[in-house]
């Protein structure tokens, strides 16, 4: 797939799809499309009353598929009862023990019929909208958590809510941090280095304090070449959520004044000027992601998502109305306080709707709907792909390969504003979207009350409940049972747990009763497009894979000192001495902007910023991109002929009667370092030799 056009070949494949679908029922028609908003489209309660609702309705492209009904089972009428004394196979039975057949049969049942458990003794804000998922999938809830491990742990904030050592659990470590506005600014900043045009829906920003300087510097520049330019900035602290300390101002000398620069660490953003209004107010859109799974990458959008409204008429930003937050900021948890505010009583209206009856109203005036998500989706995809290279280096610190720990998924709120012009541009990504089904309403003056909100338990509860089912860890055991012919089983023996659910309720698809999935799988669907944008991906595995100490996030002098070696990087015009020199001038910048200073080291930033400068020494002349992807195809290269080297050697050594070859190859430690060239790995391999932590010394 050839740059530039992965958008228009993106929006082909929706427009091929939609053609498809044009033989399917006209909801699914509409779902699949991204369409969602077409006029015909039912209202939510009218679809809640619809009896076909109830129905399973066709499974997607792309979708976890909802499992065929299984054919009716034949089963004998009858069967002679065992013996007393004996087992159901004519076996004695004996106290404690069964016979082989028995036991086999009960191992087999008790992972294909019991329910799903799910621990959401740390759900907090979510517990509502967990328990309605649960209920409806029939699984088992634990609200106060289980000694034994659960198969789900449900966490409202962190990976770290829990220690957990099986099982899944809905968040990523490292996650929070990750889309924190400066670190979220900053992962996308090296990617628009990068692919300048690819990422030009995040607004230019700037980190304070270390960038102030930038800031104006730059504004003054563009100013100078258009004197017309008036443009609007917005502070964003750091950290901060629900429009906490944000302001807009004109011009950069304000931020001094509002003494942020002392106090605390934010993101200066150019203000979108020109937003899409509906009713003659600004809105934007919450879209719910759904990270299944970091390697290999998985991606899921939901359907349906929320618009919150502002709640004054909208004006572009002058000196008069910068400070109306009801006039330019979105976030429900300030306009709830305007008495404009409307709760929705339908999904449709109201300063909190369904993004799908945006889409419908947009449709109905010939907007391009399907034009719309396609650039949604691609939007999407592109900032996961700029966020996954540091989450698999948290990732690899708290869960190091070979030791017992959980796998993740996560769901993220995507925070998107439309442009006048239609282009989603993002504003941030949440690790905790509210999940929220009801809100506050002041019954009469000073009393208040929690009020179920029809618009979040329909698009939550759907949310919830489908990454459920696409994370079930018994769907795959459930599905081959269903596909196997039934074996009669006739027993009077009660399950051994009582979990477990009868054999008859087994063969039954547990979803039949379920809408099919709302999450529609982008990624890996659409990896031919976007593939090419993972380059910093790439960088991330060579960093992890030198990292040597497990559970350090940061590269000593040694580790990359190997790296240069392994890869043969370093030349008559590039020493190791002065690898070593590049090493400290990196690290100690970077130390002293990130805000981890938990080790020392080098952090991915820097690695990256290094791999960067390396690429451009080395391959000169071809756009930065396409430089770093020389370097890494050069990396990965020596180093597949090194794990051949060594994998070789390891054979051998068996044959010749050394230590057996256990385990994937290991990068040269401090003591026993491969040199470049070395005709001998094979003597290093051998010998396992302790990691030690690299550290600045
Ligand atoms: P928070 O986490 O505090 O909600 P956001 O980045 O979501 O911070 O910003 C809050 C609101 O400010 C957004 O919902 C949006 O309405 C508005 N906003 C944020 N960034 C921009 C921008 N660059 N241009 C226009 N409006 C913005």
């Amino acid at each position: 797939m050839q740059r530039g056009s992965s958008e228009r070949e993106l929006a082909a494949r929706w427009e091929e799809e939609a053609v498809a679908s044009d033989k399917a029922p006209a909801e699914q028609v509409l779902l699949d499309a991204g369409a969602a908003g077409e006029p015909e489209r039912k209202t939510a309660e009218e679809r809640c009353k619809d009896p076909a609702r109830a129905q399973p309705r066709a499974a997607e492209e792309g979708d976890t598929r909802v499992a065929p009904r299984p054919p009716p089972t034949l089963r004998p009428k009858t069967k002679p009862a065992p013996a007393r004394g004996l087992c159901p196979h004519g076996n004695p039975r004996s106290k404690g023990s069964s016979c082989k057949r028995c036991s086999g049969r009960r191992a087999d049942q008790s992972c294909t019929l019991r329910p799903v458990t799910v621990d959401s003794s740390k759900a907090r804000t979510s517990l509502d909208a967990l328990k309605i998922s649960i209920r409806q999938l029939k699984w088992k809830e634990f609200p106060f958590g289980r000694r034994s491990p659960c198969d789900i742990y449900w966490h409202g904030v962190s990976f770290h809510d829990n220690d957990i050592l099986s099982g899944q659990v809905n968040k990523f470590p490292g996650m929070t941090e990750m889309v924190r506005k400066i670190t979220l600014s900053r992962a996308v900043r090296i990617m628009q280095n990068l692919f300048p045009e690819e990422y030009n829906f995040y607004p230019c920003s700037w980190i304070l304090p270390d960038e102030f300087q930038l800031f104006v510097a730059q504004g003054r520049m563009v100013k100078d070449g258009d004197p017309s330019w008036k443009p609007t900035f917005i502070v964003k602290p750091d950290g901060g959520c629900q429009g906490d300390g944000i302001y807009l101002i004109k011009d950069p000398s304000d931020i001094r004044l509002a003494g942020i620069l002392q106090s605390r660490p934010a993101v200066v953003q150019e203000y979108i000027c020109k937003p899409l209004l509906i009713d003659k107010l600004k809105f934007d859109i919450r879209l719910y992601v759904l990270l299944k799974s970091l390697d290999p990458l998985e991606i899921y959008i939901a359907k349906d998502g929320l618009s919150r409204f502002c709640t004054e008429p909208y004006q572009e930003p002058n000196p008069k109305n910068l400070h109306h937050v009801f006039m330019h900021l979105t976030n429900y948890s300030l306009n709830i306080h305007s008495s404009n505010f409307v709760h929705s009583d339908s999904t449709s209206t109201g300063s909190k709707r369904t993004f799908s009856s945006i889409l419908c109203r947009l449709s109905s005036k010939g907007v391009d709907i399907k034009k719309v998500w396609s650039d949604i989706i691609s939007l999407v995809i592109k900032t996961v792909i700029a966020l996954t290279p540091e989450l698999k280096v948290f990732y690899q610190s708290d869960i190091p390969v070979g030791r017992p720990g959980p796998t993740c998924f996560q769901i993220l709120g995507f925070d998107i504003l439309l442009m006048k012009n239609l282009k989603p541009m993002l504003l941030e990504v949440n690790a905790n979207p509210s999940m929220r089904i009801e809100h506050e309403q002041e019954l009469s003056p000073g009393v208040f009350e929690n009020v179920p909100s029809l618009v979040d338990e329909e698009v939550k509860v759907a949310v919830i409940r489908d990454t459920l089912r696409l994370m079930d860890p018994l769907k795959k055991k459930r599905e081959n049972q269903s596909q196997q012919p039934k074996k009669p089983v006739a027993t009077n023996e009660e399950p051994p747990n009582s979990e477990l659910a009868s054999p008859s309720e087994g063969s039954v698809d547990p979803e039949a009763h379920l809408p099919s999935i709302c999450l529609k799988q982008v990624f890996p669907k659409y990896a031919k497009q976007f593939n090419y944008l993972r380059l910093v991906d790439r960088l991330a595995n060579l960093f992890i894979r030198f990292l040597g100490v497990k559970g350090t996030m940061k590269l000593g002098p040694t580790g990359f000192r190997t790296f240069i070696r392994n890869c043969k990087l370093s030349s008559s015009s590039l020493s190791m001495a002065s690898v070593d020199i590049l090493y400290i001038d990196i690290t100690r910048r970077w130390n002293s902007v990130t805000l981890d200073q938990r080790d020392s080291g080098m952090c991915l930033q820097a690695f990256i910023e290094a791999c960067f400068y390396l690429a451009q020494r080395k391959f000169k002349m071809l756009p930065l991109h396409e430089q770093v992807a020389s370097l890494i195809d050069l990396c990965e290269h020596h180093l597949s002929v090194l794990d051949e080297r060594r994998l070789m050697c390891g054979r051998s050594g068996m044959s010749g009667g050394r230590a057996p070859y256990s385990g994937p190859p290991q990068e040269a430690t401090p003591s026993a370092p491969l040199a470049e060239g070395n005709p001998t790995p094979c003597a290093n391999s051998a010998h396992k030799l302790p990691h030690s932590r690299h550290t600045l010394s």
